[in-house]
């Protein structure tokens, strides 16, 4: 049977209405109301999905893999503030790392070039051990809510690094670019120019998004695809969903044609969600078993800056142990610019 997610979907109302978001408008929207969320909630079962595989649609993957993991990492600190140096600073010195310490330390003195965020080499490298590649989303943009972040020229070098590695270069649209077709269009520009090469994968920062217009400008802006869509207070399937899909714009009754890739788990989200660090990974292997099962794809998002700071080196270990999960399960771990490739003519 050859049949379409929202083909699918439109024959169930309540999921439909879901699916095509009905009487909402925007998502994550206000800045700094992330923090502590108390207790498990998440998102664990793909309910939509399990209807999408009832009603007869599935997915194949390349060399007979069962499932994709799409792996992600927002780019969002090139030169860290000084509160990330002091409290890496500090957790270098509680474990006698003194390389570590001066790492973060010296290279205020020594030159932005040695910033410890300059790492995609490494994270890179960590990937290659499981088979897998992943993405990069880098700010191109002046403006932030918090501050200065980053200029993107200063990267050119790090950008060429990451594509010959066999990852992607996506742009992290800023924290105002969501609602203005201008912003999107100049930031990928300007990534564009400094990385000489085509992007075409997209994440906004604080996964803010306007219901349907966001996705309508990144198509007309040449993006083959987003992976926005999450969310950013519980870890989990947002509308139950672990399949890309192409989104409707139930304004205009339309299918949008561009590719959705639902964010699903991300550092940020475990990382404030208050339970003990065993459960955090119960909660993140369930989703795995759950995209597994579904046959779906399940994207990860781990910020750069996560990697190479002392204070957070658990997380990187957390990163390798989904990675090794994974590769155990026979996923296919690759970025979102291979997978939505892979899909776009599937769904
Ligand atoms: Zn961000």
């Amino acid at each position: 049977m050859a049949c379409h997610v929202s083909e699918v979907l439109r024959h169930n109302r309540e999921l439909w209405d879901q699916f095509s978001f009905k009487g909402i408008s925007t998502l994550n929207q206000e800045y700094g109301h992330v923090r502590n969320v108390i207790g498990d909630r998440f998102l664990t079962r793909p309910y939509m999905s399990e209807y999408l595989r009832r009603e007869g649609f599935s997915l194949e993957y390349p060399d007979g893999k069962g499932f994709a993991v799409c792996l992600t990492h927002d780019v969002d600190e090139i030169y860290p503030p000084l509160r990330h140096t002091a409290l890496s600073s500090a957790s270098s010195l509680t474990r006698g790392d003194l390389e570590g310490m001066k790492k973060h330390l010296l290279w205020r003195l020594k030159g932005k070039k040695y910033s410890p965020y300059i790492n995609f080499r490494e994270i890179m490298e960590i990937e290659r051990r499981y088979g897998a590649t992943s993405s990069f989303y880098f700010l191109a943009t002046d403006k932030d809510v918090l501050r200065f972040r980053y200029d993107i020229e200063d990267l050119e070098g790090e950008l060429g690094i990451v594509a010959d590695g066999g990852c992607e270069v996506g742009l992290h649209g800023g924290y105002y670019a969501f609602d203005s077709p201008e912003k999107i269009s100049e930031e990928k520009r300007r990534l564009e120019k400094v990385f000489n090469g085509k992007v075409t994968g997209y994440r906004n920062h604080y996964l803010r998004f306007r219901l349907p217009e966001t996705w309508e400008y990144l198509r007309q802006a040449g993006f083959r695809y987003d992976t926005t869509i999450g969310n950013n207070r519980i870890a989990g399937f947002k509308n139950g969903l672990c399949h890309p899909y192409r989104p409707y714009d139930a304004i205009k009754n339309r299918e949008i044609d561009i590719v959705e890739l639902p964010l699903t788990l991300s550092d940020f989200t475990l990382m404030n969600t208050r339970v003990p660090f065993s459960r955090k990974w119960e909660i993140a292997k369930s989703l795995i078993d759950s995209a597994e099962k579904c046959g779906g794809v399940l994207t990860v998002l781990w910020h750069s800056d996560a990697f190479n700071n002392s204070h957070l080196s658990g997380w990187v270990k957390f990163y390798e142990k989904i990675l090794k999960y994974c590769q155990s399960r026979n996923a296919w771990m690759a970025s979102g610019r291979e997978i939505s490739g892979w899909v776009e003519d599937k769904i």
